[in-house]
């Protein structure tokens, strides 16, 4: 029987543990928090939902669903209320609707973004030119920034794709690798010339929904929250295999196997996944080899925070847009982002009160992370009555602060990733998982969970 231990309790380690389970091999999971399920943790107050991290996934990423499937939690999923679908973005001292048919950063409908004011002329010319504009032949890596002042223009890339494509990394995007963080788009120009015919393409190529197939939207989440994901994974894998509130100090080798150096002493597998944030793994991983420490260690993060507020709708008396807004970096504001949770979910504020979550840092005035609790409140209620006129007193405030939580995928990402790959592959019975590597979101967090399982099964 195969001995495992993995190290770190979030998503890609409750991915990798199902796995195994399903393969009939038992693990246990070390996670340095008393109770801690990694980034996904929500919060009930009254009949207020709070999702502290993640508030959903992309079905199109398929393995989040295979594991919900896996572990019984179907009749949990959630779709976002549709009808109410838009973001906005503020621009010049009004809200502008991101026009129908962009996808991503990517006009595919020609009326809507002719009639949007988002965009100048000039700029609208400027992203038709994506048509006619030729391929780049260079196969080595790109900044966001380059890859879309070269395909659609720079004011696309300052209202549209820094606030909506890079603002998902939480990067800048004069340094984050477009081949790490979107491949799909390099894809596409490889492919196609133009993004633009690449999206209608694709769009055609879709194929209509099964009948009787369960409804989806583009985000999902779960009815109880994001939490419940976490909580079904650990169900399924049986929670004696938990040792919660065990830090793992250090990884050596132990003959064939792997030694963990605990608090209260030392235990031995044969294998062990590392599923802990790139800069705790290099700690873990330093006096084993110091040049793969060095390479997880230079790995860059960004830290964020969000503050939940709770409002009666009666106290609301302006107009909330669509699913919330977005704030383009060259507005220079404080606040990156609204989303009005009880909105975009059901289930998430009593039938009289309206749920609201904004953003700070990530990349971005990342100093108002450390605001204390009461200026941070007052800075994102001043943001909220200066864009949407929301004056309310809330009656619920939540404060969340993520420091270091985001790796930011830099140009060269995908080489360093390899590199580090190789010298773990020297390492019998060493695995890596987790949103270091090679995707941040939660479907690819699951995917290198599984990844690791299969290795295991097949060493
Ligand atoms: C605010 C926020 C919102 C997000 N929103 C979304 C979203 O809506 N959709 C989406 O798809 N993604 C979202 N993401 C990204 C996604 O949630 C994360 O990338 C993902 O959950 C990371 O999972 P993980 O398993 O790699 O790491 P983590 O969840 O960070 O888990 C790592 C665990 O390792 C533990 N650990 C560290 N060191 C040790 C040690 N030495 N010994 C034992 N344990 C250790 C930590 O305590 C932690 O629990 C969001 C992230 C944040 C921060």
């Amino acid at each position: 029987m195969k001995r495992v231990a993995i190290v770190g309790g979030g998503i890609a380690a409750l991915g990798c543990a199902v796995a195994l389970k399903e393969r009939g091999i038992a693990c246990t999971i070390f996670e340095k928090e008393r109770g801690g399920a990694g980034k996904l943790r929500t919060e009930r107050a009254g009949a207020f939902l709070i999702e502290a991290g993640p508030d959903s996934f992309l079905p199109e990423k398929p393995w989040t669903l295979e594991l919900i499937r896996t572990i019984g939690l179907e009749h949990e999923l959630l779709c976002s209320n549709d009808e109410h679908k838009g973001t906005y973005i503020w621009s010049r001292g009004r809200l502008h609707r991101l026009p129908d048919g962009v996808a991503l950063m990517v006009p595919t409908m020609i009326g809507p973004m002719l009639r949007s004011r988002l965009i100048s002329w000039r700029g609208k010319l400027r992203m038709g030119l994506d048509l006619v504009v030729r391929r780049r032949r260079d196969e080595s890596d790109e900044s966001l920034e380059s890859f879309v002042t070269r395909r659609l223009g720079r004011e696309c890339l300052d209202k549209i794709a820094e606030p909506l494509v890079a603002g998902i990394h939480t990067s800048n995007p004069d340094n984050m690798s477009v081949r790490a963080t979107f491949p799909r788009f390099v894809e596409m120009e490889r492919k196609h010339r133009s993004l633009i015919r690449a999206m209608l393409a694709a769009k055609k190529r879709m194929p209509p929904p099964k009948p009787g197939a369960r409804p989806m939207t583009y985000f999902m989440s779960l009815r109880s929250g994001m939490q419940a994901l976490a909580d079904g994974c650990a169900a399924f894998v049986g929670r004696d295999a938990f040792r919660s509130g065990t830090p793992v100090r250090r990884l050596a080798r132990a003959g064939d196997g792997w030694r963990l150096a605990l608090d209260d002493g030392k235990a031995t597998f044969d294998h062990v996944v590392c599923a802990v944030p790139s800069y705790d793994a290099a700690g873990l991983l330093g006096e084993l080899d110091g040049g793969l420490a060095a390479a997880m260690a230079a790995i860059e993060w960004s830290s964020s925070a969000n503050v939940s507020l709770g409002f009666r709708r009666e106290d609301v008396r302006v107009e909330l847009p669509g699913f919330g807004f977005i704030v383009p970096r060259v507005e220079d504001r404080r606040i990156n982002a609204t989303t009005w949770s009880s909105i975009k979910w059901s289930h998430r504020a009593p039938d009289d009160h309206v749920l609201v979550r904004a953003f700070v840092g990530g990349g971005h005035h990342e100093e108002l992370v450390e605001l204390g609790d009461e200026d941070l409140v007052r800075v994102l209620r001043e943001e909220l009555r200066s864009i949407v006129g929301l004056e309310a007193e809330p009656v619920l405030t939540r404060i969340h602060r993520w420091p270091r939580s985001m790796p930011k995928y830099t140009v060269g990402h995908l080489e360093r990733i390899e590199a580090i790959e190789g010298r773990v592959r020297a390492f019998a019975g060493l695995h890596l998982c987790g949103c270091s590597y090679r995707g941040i979101g939660i479907g690819d967090c699951v995917h290198s969970g599984f990844e690791a399982a299969k290795a295991i099964a097949g060493a």
